[in-house]
């Protein structure tokens, strides 16, 4: 499991800096204020349990890189 970071990148393109687009995405995150587990909804377990300790996650809307 990936640690959670909010990353820019920049790609070097024909000498131009290209930012990594950013949106509004649909998530799961754990309950656990202490645990990092997160999901993208689109990849959530059936049984919508924390990937990393297996605590019940919640609806969340999160800015992430576009995929
Ligand atoms: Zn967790």
């Amino acid at each position: 499991m990936k640690k959670e970071a909010v990353l820019i990148f920049y790609g070097k393109r024909k000498e131009e800096e290209i930012e990594v687009i950013m949106v509004d995405t649909e998530i799961y995150s754990c309950m656990d204020h202490s645990c990092i587990g997160w999901m993208r909804k689109d990849f959530v377990a059936d049984d919508l349990l924390c990937p990393m300790c297996g605590n019940e996650m919640t609806h969340e809307i999160r800015e992430l890189p576009k995929i």
